[in-house]
């Protein structure tokens, strides 16, 4: 693993993360649910299913997504989808980790 090459990548505000969704399983506000919550006017609880997507440069990985991928992508006007994965678990992590050092190596050779 090149951290040199991570550290670089971040000083120069190369990665981005975007934070997708943060809400539940069933998204917020939840259907027919009177909770203070779902019930609230202020847009922050509003909020689409977990997800979330890591930019280098143009190109774009969606880690864990559901039913609101569509709107998500809709919303962050996502042009270049290199990779997306359902689910996170270790073995994923280490994949897109090692994904993602293969991509910064690849953005800093000339
Ligand atoms: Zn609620």
């Amino acid at each position: 693993m090149d951290v040199a090459a991570i550290n670089f990548a971040v000083k120069m505000n190369a990665i981005k993360v975007t934070f997708l969704g943060t809400g539940t399983s069933q998204g917020i506000p939840v259907i027919a649910c009177n909770c203070l919550v779902c019930k609230s006017q202020n847009p922050k609880d509003n909020r689409t299913r977990s997800s979330i997507m890591i930019s280098v440069g143009d190109k774009n990985i969606v880690v864990d997504t559901g039913p609101d991928f569509r709107l998500q992508m809709l919303r962050e006007n996502v042009q270049n989808l290199r990779l997306f994965c359902l689910h996170m678990n270790t073995k994923i992590i280490f994949q897109v980790s090692m994904i993602f050092v293969r991509l910064i190596m690849f953005l800093n050779h000339p």
